[in-house]
């Protein structure tokens, strides 16, 4: 029988009603027979968090000695959650006041913010009578905070197989001190997609409130085409350049398995949503272009020296300079003679890029420097772009029309990316004009032909 481990975000177990509509699509398919859930999300736009909540109290109790206040409004959102479920013998104040009082022991940002996946993991689990299986028992990091593979997948693979089915929570397991540390925010994808990959599941699913990824920010491009199939390689050059469906790092686990993501829709659940495929199952879609992406506010240091070629070390004395100052660079495009680095400009405030520029003056003495600043990456991206003549051209000349004024490019080794560096006023119309060419006009000449 095929496996499928379904995780559920946030939203889509914001309260009791949506948690039905949870338990309802579990019990549609026998396949999915292990779950991840995250804490309790927004149920409107300016609700909180039942994360944010946590943290609230964390705070309250290391400044007053309790987190009473609070934690009652946590207390108030799980006990109505209870009450929308119509489990009226399920013992829900026991277990808060045992997690009130563990949260004021344990004194530890972690183990609070930890409690939200807990207690709707303990609420949902009795929902569907399944077996509640403790992250702390079956997820764990090593000394340097990282996910420990060896130690963890042994565990979670006998540990589910012999409940059959269960509810496991996201987001935290047990650290190198024993003590319980979680993923970085939002990191539910990524306990969900350890499960899955220790389980050898045939499909990943993760259900969130959007029916998967668009080509593009819907911000920018009204209605912009849904992504049906994406690859690993894809979605990863995309979510890096701010495409954000699922935590990025949540991806490695389920790659390395060559298991499948499925991002479904909670409350559309009939969408077929977006599938990520491992490359070995990846079929190509008829785009050429699958998705655009990007973010604003870069600086290029663009440096040129004569026969910079020939000068061994002269790249490696420059990262030195940036390592030296504890900064990371997103991109280093280099020509003949040239060479540039491109960085987040955040990290160049305060009097740091003229420290910087001084160090890799002392330390290449390039012919000439220029900084350019307020800089936007835009990324278009697609397997069908490396076997398909004419790209790059059209996209410069869709630019071009546009108006717009390239000021870097960058193409990656990957051959499925294309990366344009443009002012920052440029960004949305850049985004609409690449939008424009590879998918209006592509579905346009398929109608004229
Ligand atoms: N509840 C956590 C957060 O809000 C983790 C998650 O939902 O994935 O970040």
């Amino acid at each position: 029988m095929s496996l499928s481990v379904c995780k559920f975000g946030g939203s889509s177990l914001a309260d009791g009603n949506n948690i039905s509509r949870v338990t309802e699509i579990i019990g549609s398919d026998p396949a999915r027979r292990f779950v991840v859930v995250s804490a309790p999300g927004k149920r409107y736009s300016d609700d909180i968090k039942v994360t944010d909540l946590l943290y609230a109290c964390y705070r309250e109790s290391v400044e007053k000695g309790s987190c009473a206040e609070t934690f009652q409004k946590i207390r108030k959102r799980f006990r109505s959650i209870v009450t929308e479920l119509g489990m009226d013998s399920f013992d829900i104040d026991g277990i808060l006041d045992e997690t009130e009082r563990a949260i004021e022991e344990n004194k530890s940002a972690d183990f609070t913010a930890s409690r939200g996946e807990y207690l709707n993991a303990r609420v949902v689990a009795a929902k569907l009578g399944r077996t509640f299986i403790d992250a702390k028992d079956i997820i764990f990091f090593d000394d340097n905070g990282r996910f420990d593979e060896s130690r963890s997948y042994p565990l979670i693979s006998e540990k589910l197989s012999a409940a059959g089915s269960a509810v496991v929570p996201g987001f935290y397991g047990t650290g190198a001190d024993g003590k319980i540390r979680t993923f970085s925010r939002g990191g539910s994808d990524i306990s969900g997609s350890i499960v899955a990959r220790a389980m050898n599941a045939d499909v990943y699913e993760n259900w969130t409130d959007v029916s998967g990824f668009l080509a593009c920010d819907p911000r920018i491009v009204e209605k912009p085409e849904k992504i049906e199939t994406i690859s690993f390689k894809e979605l990863r050059e995309l979510s890096y350049m701010g495409a954000n469906v699922l935590h990025a790092d949540s991806i490695f686990p389920v790659r390395k398995g060559d298991i499948p993501i499925r991002i479904k829709n909670t409350f559309r659940p009939e969408d077929p949503g977006t599938i990520i495929l491992p490359s070995k199952k990846y079929v190509k879609s008829g785009n050429i272009v699958t998705g655009i992406a990007g973010k604003r506010d870069f600086t290029v240091i663009f440096l040129e020296k004569s026969m910079m070629n020939s000068e061994v070390g002269f790249a490696r004395k420059v990262l030195s300079v940036l390592e030296q100052d504890g900064i990371n660079f997103e991109h280093m495009p280099s020509g003949i003679d040239t060479l540039s680095l491109v960085i987040e400009s955040k990290f160049l405030a305060g009097g740091m890029l003229e420290k910087l520029l001084r160090q890799i003056d002392a330390a290449v003495r390039p012919d000439y420097m220029r900084v350019l600043e307020n800089i936007a990456l835009v990324a278009t991206v697609g397997h069908g772009m490396a076997s398909n003549v004419g790209t790059s051209a059209r996209l410069f000349s869709a630019l071009s029309e546009a108006g717009i004024n390239v000021r870097m490019i960058d193409q990656g080794s990957s051959e499925i990316n294309i990366i344009v560096g443009i002012d920052n006023a440029d960004y949305e119309k850049c985004i609409r004009a690449i939008y424009h060419e590879f998918f209006r006009r592509e579905k346009a000449s398929a109608a004229e032909d």
